[in-house]
């Protein structure tokens, strides 16, 4: 048998299949693209469900992929299996009310023995023991001995969701021979060792379960194969395991390199080493297909693995940041199948880099704080740690809680579980309740009595429109009324009031009846779809089935509009500068102003800046006509529309369409022309979370505004600096700033000039004691500036190299004391530091330093005399 590279594999897989009239796909991305139930594609399938339930039209009824897939779920197993990653490639072929059994059984076992030569005498097929149709081919059209084939279970051999098409399954077992056997007499396919590997899995879906348990058959019968790309070539080439074959051996290395741990040192740090070429296999693939390390959902899965890494990089001895050089030989490897990694190694590297960074502050003050908890539990022979402990370093530290567990195992400890569970419940109740504290919560919720018919809204047309008072609400309880006065919401058959939602704020203005105003302030929208128009009745009084006008505050609109039409030109905008890896993250929209989160690792530069609000500014001078349609959601995909990730939308959207610039499917109000936005400008950008970027900006008139208020300080600038006009300003600013300098300059040579003289006249008053000079003063007019002592000091110093100077300056009670001693005078044993010590102490204080200068403190002026004199007699003592 020839042995196969792994990129070979998938490339001779492909292209049998080809043969077999398959239409060859790349790779979905990781991320589903429109299935909220997965968090990460998982199998070749996963991807092709609308095609499997007829729900879409495949591209052609025979299809092969090679597919990206991580499984979260097997991470337990990485590193101590021979076949588990989180991330591996499965080659798949499938059928769409095509071929079925026959064939999917005859290509496989084609493909194994003939194309790639693998020995017959080393496979083994299972089936699921009610499936004699799929026995009877292997036996009959492939001519295995029937005793060769193993009947599974349903837990093996029947793939089923709960309800949608489902069937049985056929595998193709690898017998990899004893030496990776268990030993046990009952090792057979199916065992969990790693001697007889499943390689591939053949899904039969015939029939349909109603959720209750009814299996009817499907009339499109499909075929949905997965066969696991390294599995394959670590059976191909003949490996101890899937990590060492030809492409991901070299990670292996690398890690090797980096740690100086040799592959096979120890079973512990194999298994690390394999841990690290996991993950980073994992992280790399998930940044390049979009994911960013968050503490929710894919992202969470994807700091998790970063961690984890980082860990075990620091099990095995790394000491600074190694994954970048792990990610760049993975980027490497698989660059040639997945060109776009190429092109995104920049980014996917930065994102690693700035998470280990991240993570290495966390991890060290969290460690040594679980460390010492260890030893305290140990010392007491207690193996819990307690829940309060554990969620203090989740809570108060960000320590991970699957860390700690991780950690904890390691020393043969865990956490008191439930305990934790019950705190991290008490934090969820805490925060539920702060929200609910700030009301809108609490009001959404409030019981109206109504059906559940959404409010009709009719303000995409309409700034005024009539309506009826269906219910009322004031001083937190329904009610027929409202009087003049008091607070409360009041809600109508239908509004022009937009409600907050998306991030666009709500509308105001007022309800008016025959007598009654009623002033809104806030709309909220409350589950069942109702508008809650929040505000206070003016005047006369409001009921229940009054008829009413509701106008909202133009102005106000228009200011929003402005905000939220420039809103999709700054997206479009950031994905035109920085890159279509940029995804909205959050959005708000005010009148006038706007914030808008999207997904980057770091700060933009300033030219990027600059470059984002000119083309914004480009598109409004442009005029571009903004037109907003209705249609279904498939035909906005084909527009391109810019669907906000995870977020789920009617099968009927809104696409707002700006020119041929920008398409978004949105659902708040806008402008009918981009130049009414009037003006954009940046006001501020900066990191809201770990990848995260935010920027603030302003449009229309709160730009003019900012116009106004920049031009009334620059006039107040030119005045206050005798400028005629502000272009003057630099000019004449830069000449102030030379008089400063100048007149600075001045005042530092006549201080020191002063300095000099007073260092001078003190040293005249020196005595000789030992062939040094010893100085010893009380600094007067200089008692306040430490700044002035030291001055002095070290000009003595580089004066006067026998020289010996300890000057004391007092304030308010207290005393300074420092002390300068020469080359000399160290040179001959006496030392500034022991000196100050000493005579601080004389006078009730403390001091001290290097040999040739120190500092310190006294308290009791009465005795700083006394003390600076047994300076002489301690100099005598110490000279040598
Ligand atoms: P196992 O029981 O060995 O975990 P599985 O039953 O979960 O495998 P399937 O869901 O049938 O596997 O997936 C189809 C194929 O994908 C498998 O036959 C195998 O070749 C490959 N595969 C599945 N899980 C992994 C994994 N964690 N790492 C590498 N390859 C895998
Ligand atoms: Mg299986």
């Amino acid at each position: 048998m020839k042995k196969y590279g792994l990129n070979e594999l998938r490339e001779l897989f492909l292209s049998f299949f080809e043969e077999k009239d398959h239409l060859r796909l790349p790779s979905f991305p990781l991320v589903p693209r429109s299935d909220p139930s997965l968090l990460l594609i998982n199998s070749g399938m996963a991807p092709m469900k609308p095609w499997f339930t007829g729900e879409q039209e495949p591209p052609r009824k025979r299809v092969c992929t090679c597919q990206k897939c991580i499984r979260t779920g097997d991470i337990d197993n990485v590193g101590k299996t021979a076949r588990h990653g989180t991330y591996f490639e499965m080659l798949g072929n499938f059928s769409f009310g095509d071929y079925f059994k026959s064939e999917a059984i005859a290509w496989c076992w084609e493909f194994l023995t003939e194309r790639l030569g693998l020995d017959p005498a080393l496979l083994y097929p299972s089936v699921f023991h009610d499936d004699d149709q799929a026995f009877d081919i292997w036996v009959n059209e492939i001519g295995i001995a029937p005793g060769r084939i193993a009947k599974l279970g349903r837990d093996d051999n029947f793939w089923d969701h709960g309800s949608g098409p489902c069937g049985p399954c056929s595998e193709v077992y690898f017998d990899r021979g004893a030496k990776n056997g268990c030993g046990s007499p009952d090792c057979a396919p199916g065992c969990d060792c790693d001697r007889f590997v499943e390689i591939w899995n053949n899904v039969f879906t015939q029939f349909d379960n109603d959720g209750a348990g009814n299996y009817s058959e499907l009339s499109q019968k499909n075929i949905d194969t997965g066969l696991g790309l390294e599995r394959l070539a670590c059976v191909c080439q003949d490996v101890g395991s899937m990590f060492e074959v030809d492409t991901i051996v070299r990670i292996i290395d690398k890690v090797s390199e980096i740690s100086g741990v040799p592959y096979g040192r120890s079973e512990a740090s194999d298994v690390s080493i394999r841990v690290i070429t996991d993950h980073i296999r994992s992280a790399t693939m998930m940044i390049c297909d979009g994911v960013l390390p968050s503490n929710e959902a894919r992202g969470y899965v994807l700091r998790r693995l970063l961690r984890r890494a980082a860990r075990h990089g620091r099990l095995l001895g790394v000491a600074g940041l190694f994954l970048c050089d792990v990610c760049g030989v993975v980027i490497g490897e698989n660059a040639g199948a997945y060109p776009d990694l190429t092109e995104k190694e920049d980014y996917i590297l930065r994102i690693i880099r700035s998470e280990e960074e991240n993570f290495g502050k966390t991890i060290d003050a969290g460690t040594s704080i679980l460390n010492g908890l260890v030893d305290e539990y140990v010392g007491r022979g207690c193996a819990t740690l307690s829940g309060a402990d554990a969620f203090k370093l989740y809570d108060t530290y960000g320590f991970p809680p699957d860390l700690t567990v991780e950690i904890l195992a390691e020393q043969g400890m865990e956490i008191d579980a439930a305990s934790f569970d019950e705190h991290m419940q008490e934090q969820r109740a805490r925060a539920r309740k702060a929200r609910e504290a700030l009301g809108d919560l609490a009001w959404a919720g409030i019981d109206l009595g109504l059906d559940n018919t959404p409010t009709k809204f009719t303000g995409y047309d309409r700034v005024s429109d009539s309506g009826v008072v269906l219910a009322i609400v004031t001083q937190g309880e329904v009610s027929s009324s409202i009087r003049v006065g008091d607070e409360g919401i009041v809600v109508l058959d239908k509004t022009p009031f937009y409600a907050e939602m998306g991030g666009q704020s709500a509308d105001f203005g007022s309800i008016t009846g025959t007598e009654a105003v009623f002033e809104v302030n806030k709309v909220l929208l409350n589950k069942g779809g109702k508008y809650l128009h929040h505000g206070k009745l003016l005047s006369g009084s409001l009921r229940v089935d009054d008829s009413v006008t509701a106008e909202i505050d133009t102005a106000r609109r228009r200011a929003i509009m402005r905000a939220h039409s420039a809103t999709h030109l700054l997206h479009k905008a950031l994905r035109t500068v920085i890159g279509e890896h940029v995804q909205q993250a959050g959005s708000l929209v005010e009148p006038d102003r706007l914030r808008f989160d999207f997904t980057h690792i770091e700060a933009l530069k300033k030219d990027e800046l600059a470059e984002i609000e000119r083309s914004v500014n480009d598109a409004i001078l442009e005029g571009l006509t903004i037109t907003v349609d209705e249609m279904p959601i498939d035909d906005a995909k084909k527009l391109g529309a810019m669907a906000l990730f995870g977020e789920k939308y009617s099968d009927v959207v809104r696409v707002v369409k700006m020119g041929d610039l920008s398409v978004e499917l949105c659902g708040g109000t806008h402008l009918d022309n981009t130049a009414k936005a009037g003006a954009f400008s940046i006001t501020a950008e900066f990191s809201v979370a770990s990848g995260v970027r935010r920027i603030e900006a302003m449009t229309g008139k709160a730009t003019l505004d900012a116009l106004n208020t920049a031009r009334g300080r620059l006039s107040v600038l030119s005045g206050m600096l005798k400028a005629g006009t502000p272009d003057e300003l630099p000019a004449k600013l830069e000449q102030n700033m030379n008089m400063l300098r100048e007149v600075r300059g001045a005042l530092d040579a006549a201080v020191a000039r002063e300095a000099r003289g007073e260092a001078a006249r003190i040293l005249t008053g020196a005595a000789e004691v030992g062939g040094l000079k010893v100085i010893t003063a009380i600094v007067e007019d200089a008692a306040a500036d430490i700044d002035r002592l030291r001055q002095i000091e070290d000009l003595l110093r580089d004066w006067e190299s026998g020289v010996v100077a300890v000057l004391a300056a007092v304030k308010d009670d207290k005393i300074t004391i420092m002390a300068a001693c020469g080359k000399a005078a160290v040179e001959k044993g006496v030392k500034a530091g022991d000196l100050v010590r000493e005579i601080t102490q004389l006078c009730g204080g403390s001091g001290g330093g290097k040999p040739d200068f120190a500092m310190g403190g006294g308290k009791d002026a009465s005795k700083l005399r006394d003390a600076l004199n047994a300076v002489y007699d301690y100099v005598k003592l110490r000279i040598h």
